[in-house]
This record gives structure tokens, C-alpha cells and sequence, in this order.
């Protein structure tokens, strides 16, 4: 096999991909293709010190040594199209990347409003450094900013512009901030540290409209109006409402792309028929996987780690099938079972999680002081899914050490 590995995605998941097919001896071509001009970089930090600092890529970029000359970054370019039974893919100056394997790692892109004047000046979404950098300019003292969506990103955001001496309201369809992962009792709790620090709450209300006001540069956001009636004046509108999967370019393939790539646990892609595409993988956020710490069901996860244990396994997986054919049927036969966790910094809280807090019907503070440092536990059906906390790290560590043998016997017993 001739042909490179081309990697789509040049973001932390494809970076992770490439230094795991070196480490597991895979010697060949890698061709990297990534829309951004940036070598691959850090997104955590651009919701925290790059809006509140002059951070540039330097400060953000991953570090690595994939400079060989069989290692081929292809940077600015878009990938359009792929056939997978011709081995290839399209970029979006027409040409085409023939491949031996392909690495499916393009991640996800924000949701905008679906308003008129979404694109005027003062409106922003937060995914990319450049993002980050447009933001940040506008993050001046005493701005007004309104930040619509009460999940991770928009609560970051929130904490860092109160820290610049912005004024901030969020508007949220949801009853609580991060309510979706949190459950009801403790997102209350985190709402009530927010007013705390000053963030203004209008939740259980949607945006109908952006208003407008002429500058020098052109139109740029004045106020929005809620569906309830009421208009927030502001300098600033940064929408925060969830994300897209990067997989248009997918359409037409015959790849299953509902809600991002379906692989199996060997992050090896299905099609639309549910055969197993041999060469072709997914990684990282775009990548929807079954993950037997759960249970069989195939579901994304939109959180640091997973991009990069999903490499390891392609990596792993990858480099055994140009290896050696015995050794690539065991490596697929290893259960991949990644504990997927998460972290945010708000204000003064840490908050540290692993699991998968969504799936628990139930959740119950089990540590610490409901006010100050806490632990909370997730529940499926009384099997523990997950566990989240503000401090407290070791003892979010303590449970997280346990977690797979817990999983592992109520899986076991329920069977
Ligand atoms: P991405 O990082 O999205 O990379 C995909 C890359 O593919 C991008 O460069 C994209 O431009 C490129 N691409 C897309 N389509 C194409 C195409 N057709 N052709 C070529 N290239 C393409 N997680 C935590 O656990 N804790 C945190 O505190 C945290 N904070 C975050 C803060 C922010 C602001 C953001 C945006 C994310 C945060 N995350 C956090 C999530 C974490 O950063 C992501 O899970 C991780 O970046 C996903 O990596 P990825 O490589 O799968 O995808």
C-alpha cells in the first residue's frame, strides 16, 4: 500500500491520530488536511485566558514532532468531497488525495441563530482561535454583553467578560446554566454562584430578533428582543446554542452521518448500510462510537479527552492492520472503553467531571458542602454513570479510579 494516510481535521483529534500511528511503529506517508491556517491548537483556552490576555497561536499551539518529511500538513484547505470505494478525497481547489486510510477528523462548527443580522458587527460564536481573537477585541470595559445559551462555552464566556468589567446577561431556553449536564439541583446551585459574581439570568426564553445600529464599519448588534416581549440592549451578542458536526463533505459518500460518523468500537466507519468501511476511521468530537462502559448504543462526545484516547485507538488499530493481519484482528478485539471527562473554570469554580452526566435519570450530592466544594454522583436505573464536582479533585479522582469495576458489575448482573 503506497497510497498516505490522510487525516481530515488538523485540530487536536487529527494531531493525536498521526503521533499514534509514529508510536505504534507506522513509518509512511501522512497527509494532514485542515481548513484552518493554524497548526493544531488548544481550543479549552480560547473561552478563558486567550479572551482575557493578547495570547496568540504560540501560546495555544500543541506542541509536536510530526516535521519529517513524510509527514505532509496541508493547511487552509477545505476538504469537499470523499468516495470511498475510489480511495480519495477532494479538496476544495480540485484536487484529488488518494489514500490508504482515511481519518474522518473534523470536528464540530458553532450553531448561529437563525435570525437576520446574525452576521453584523459585535455578533459572535466561539470555536476557532481566530474566533477567540474577534471576540476578545470587543470585550472591552463596561461593554454590554448578552450571551445566548447557558451550556460550558457560554457560562466560560460569561466568567471571563465579568473579569474584563463587562456587564453580562445570559438568555437560555433552559431553566438552569449547564442544566443538560449538571441535572436541575446542582445546575440551581451553580446559577445561584453565578448571580453571585453578577450575571444576569433570563432563562426559559428564546431570541426573535437582532436590532441593529449603523457604525463607521458598517451595521453592528444594538439590542435583541425576546419572545417575551422584552429587548436587551447590548454591545456585544455572542451565541452559545451547541454546535454542527463537520460532515457535509461526507454527504453523498454513503458514509452514516446521522449526528456526526458512525464507527464501531475500533472507531472503524459504517456505512449507510451498516457494513464496516475497513479503511476508514473516526476521531474526536465528530466520531459517534459505542462505548461499552454504557452500554452498546453509539453517541458522541463533545469533550477533550475523547479526541485524544480515540486516536490512541486508531492509532493502535491502523498501524497493526499495515502490520500484520493476526495482530490487527486482536486489536480489535480489545474492548475500548474510554471514561470520558470534563472540566470547566468559572469564576472561582472548578468544576471536574467523567462519565456521561446526560444518561443518569437521577442524581444525588454525595460530598462536601452543597455551597462551597461538592461532589455530586449520576445514576442510570441506580448504576452510577458519572460524576461531577466543584473542587474536590482527588475525591472526583477517588471515584473515577473505581468507575469502570462499577459499570463493569451492574452490566454484568443486569445481564
Ligand atoms: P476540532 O477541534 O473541532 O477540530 C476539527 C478540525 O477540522 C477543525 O480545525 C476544523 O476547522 C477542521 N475541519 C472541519 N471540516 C473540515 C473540512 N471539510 N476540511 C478540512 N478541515 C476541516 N473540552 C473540555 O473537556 N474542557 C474544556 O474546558 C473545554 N473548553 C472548550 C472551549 C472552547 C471554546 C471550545 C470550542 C471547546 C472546548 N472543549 C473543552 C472541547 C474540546 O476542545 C473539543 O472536544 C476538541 O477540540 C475536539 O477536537 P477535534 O479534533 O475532535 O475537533
Amino acid at each position: 500500500m503506497n497510497d498516505p494516510v490522510v487525516i481530515v481535521g488538523a485540530s487536536m483529534g487529527g494531531l493525536r491520530t498521526a503521533e499514534a500511528l509514529r508510536r505504534n511503529g507506522y513509518l509512511g506517508q501522512i497527509n494532514i488536511i485542515g481548513d484552518e491556517i493554524h497548526q493544531p491548537y488548544n481550543r479549552p483556552p480560547l473561552s478563558k485566558e486567550v479572551l482575557s490576555s493578547t495570547v496568540t497561536h504560540s501560546a495555544v499551539r500543541f506542541p509536536h514532532t510530526l516535521t519529517d518529511v513524510n509527514t505532509n500538513w496541508i493547511l487552509g484547505t477545505k476538504v469537499v468531497r470523499a468516495d470511498p470505494w475510489a480511495h480519495k478525497v477532494f479538496d476544495e481547489f480540485g484536487n484529488e488525495h488518494p489514500y490508504s486510510a482515511l481519518v474522518i477528523a473534523t470536528g464540530l462548527r458553532p450553531r448561529k441563530l437563525d435570525l437576520e443580522n446574525v452576521d453584523v458587527l459585535g455578533v459572535h460564536a466561539l470555536r476557532t482561535l481566530d474566533d477567540a481573537i474577534g471576540l476578545r477585541a470587543d470585550l472591552v470595559q463596561g461593554a454590554k454583553v448578552v450571551i445566548v445559551g447557558a451550556g460550558f462555552i457560554g457560562c466560560e464566556v460569561a466568567s471571563t467578560a465579568i473579569g474584563l468589567g463587562c456587564e453580562v446577561t445570559i438568555v437560555a431556553a433552559d431553566a438552569h446554566p449547564m442544566v443538560g449536564a449538571l441535572g436541575t439541583e446542582f445546575a440551581a446551585q451553580l446559577q445561584s454562584r453565578h448571580d453571585a459574581h453578577g450575571v444576569n439570568y433570563f432563562l426559559g426564553k428564546g431570541v426573535v430578533e437582532i436590532l441593529t445600529k449603523s457604525s463607521v464599519l458598517g451595521p453592528k448588534v444594538a439590542s435583541i428582543k425576546l419572545a417575551t416581549g422584552e429587548s436587551l440592549e447590548c454591545d456585544v451578542l455572542v451565541q452559545a446554542i451547541g454546535s454542527h458536526v463537520n460532515t457535509e463533505w461526507l454527504q453523498n459518500s454513503g458514509i452514516d452521518i446521522t449526528d456526526g460518523v458512525l464507527t464501531d468500537n475500533a472507531m472503524r466507519v459504517i456505512d449507510a448500510m451498516g457494513n464496516v468501511l475497513p479503511n476508514v476511521f473516526a476521531v474526536g468530537d465528530v466520531a459517534r462510537f459505542p462505548n461499552p462502559i454504557f452500554d452498546e448504543i453509539p453517541r458522541r462526545i463533545e469533550h477533550w479527552n475523547i479526541p485524544v484516547e480515540t486516536a490512541k485507538r486508531v492509532g493502535q488499530v491502523l498501524a497493526a492492520k499495515f502490520e500484520d493481519s493476526q495482530k490487527h484482528r486482536d486489536v480489535i478485539n480489545q474492548e475500548f472503553a474510554p471514561i470520558p471527562s470534563f472540566w470547566s473554570d468559572q469564576f472561582d469554580l472548578k468544576l471536574l467531571a467523567f462519565g456521561n452526566l446526560a444518561l443518569a435519570d437521577e442524581s444525588q450530592f454525595i460530598f462536601g458542602d452543597k455551597n462551597g466544594e461538592c461532589v455530586w454522583g449520576y445514576y442510570r436505573n441506580g448504576t452510577m454513570v458519572g460524576v461531577c464536582g466543584i473542587g474536590m479533585r482527588s475525591v472526583v479522582q477517588s471515584y473515577r479510579m473505581n468507575f469502570k469495576s462499577q459499570t463493569k458489575t451492574a452490566q454484568t448482573e443486569s445481564k
